[in-house]
């Protein structure tokens, strides 16, 4: 099968066509970090206007990397939520034009399903099995026991680590997308702040990380206050170091109560390099393997949608013409 995806929850216009869900024929992503980029964050009016833009371009080009036509397409699977409803509105409208056009099944799909998913375009997934998600708007633990279902069993109870990354960026005045620049900025810091980690009760697997925001917010304005110089690497690697920790122990231990088979990361920020080199050191010593897709899976695209969307496809789910943005949309 040939699922044709549809991606446009966010900053990030792509379609991607995927084979049996596992391997990729083409993807293609149009990126508006430059617009975005003198506002410090996602405008959703500009990144509405530039989805409308870009769509037929960037779907025509997906036809041209792989090869392919209308006819070799057996479904399209879009994005229906969460995300900018604005954003999401111009993919789930053009998949549904599409699909009534072009007479395709259309199948509606969630944005972390696709991050999960993207995993599956590397090796095959073997439950149960477990996948931290750390993205721009989420930080989850889902246990998953088959395709297709997914079990939340530990969340963020305020910001979401990207979240946390891109505002600690923006007060070290670090260009947007702050997590890329905090990932290389720690690289080169030294843990010398002992910045607060969100344990949290003891056996509960969700994540905080609005306490260690404030903290890195204190500290800066402390040292300015007394005239201290607090170099910013080292403000990144103390920040890195507090998120990573909770971030890697939690995911230890639930690997371990739960006895999976398999552990996946997805999101955004499962590009950081601190977290892939200390998930891979921790996991090195157990017998769980760890899954980290390369760095062009992690963020944003289609391909994912497109995995996640073939196993749909193939499970019989399908949506109406009348699917619609879900903002809010929940995982289940
Ligand atoms: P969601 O998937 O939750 O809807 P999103 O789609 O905006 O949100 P992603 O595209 O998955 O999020 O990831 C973007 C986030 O990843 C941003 O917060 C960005 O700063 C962060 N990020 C990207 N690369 C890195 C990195 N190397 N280190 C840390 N964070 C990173
Ligand atoms: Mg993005
Ligand atoms: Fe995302």
């Amino acid at each position: 099968t040939y699922i044709l995806g549809i991606e446009t929850s966010c900053d990030e216009t792509a379609v991607a066509i995927v084979k049996n869900g596992k391997e990729i024929t083409s993807n293609v992503v149009a990126s508006q970090i430059e617009s975005h980029k003198r506002f410090g964050g996602v405008v959703p009016e500009i990144a509405s206007r530039h989805h409308v833009e870009q769509i037929t371009l960037v779907l025509e080009e997906a036809f041209q990397e792989a090869g392919l036509e209308w006819d070799d397409i057996d479904a399209i699977a879009v994005t229906e939520g969460p995300g900018l409803v604005g954003a999401l509105l111009i993919g789930v409208n053009a998949a549904k034009a599409l699909a009534f056009a072009k007479n395709k099944p259309l199948v509606g799909v969630h944005h972390i399903a696709g991050h999960i998913y993207a995993n599956r375009l590397e090796e095959e997934f073997h439950f149960p099995l477990l996948a931290l998600i750390v993205s721009g708007g989420h930080t989850e633990l889902v246990l998953m026991k088959e395709h297709g279902s997914y079990e939340v069993i530990g969340e963020t109870r305020d910001d979401a680590a990207g979240e946390a990354y891109d505002k600690v960026a923006r007060m070290l005045q670090l260009p947007y997308p702050g997590g890329p620049q905090i990932d290389r900025l720690a690289a080169e810091g030294k843990l010398s702040i002992d910045f607060p980690r969100a344990w949290l009760e003891e056996d509960s697997f969700d994540f905080s990380f609005s306490g260690l925001k404030s903290a890195v917010i204190n500290k800066i304005h402390n040292a300015k206050q007394k005239g201290e110089t607090l170099k910013p690497e080292d403000v990144a690697a103390s920040f890195q170091a507090s998120v990573i920790d909770v971030l890697v122990t939690k995911t230890v231990k639930a690997a371990l109560q739960y006895n999976v088979k398999q552990v996946i990361v997805a999101g955004g920020v499962a590009a950081n390099k601190g977290l892939r080199a200390e998930l891979e050191a921790k996991f090195a010593n157990m017998n769980t393997p760890l899954l980290i897709p390369p760095l062009n899976l992690c963020t944003d695209n289609a391909a994912m949608i497109a995995a996640a969307g073939t196993i749909a496809f193939e499970k019989g789910i399908r949506s109406g013409l009348d699917l619609n943005a879900n903002p809010s949309l929940l995982l289940k």
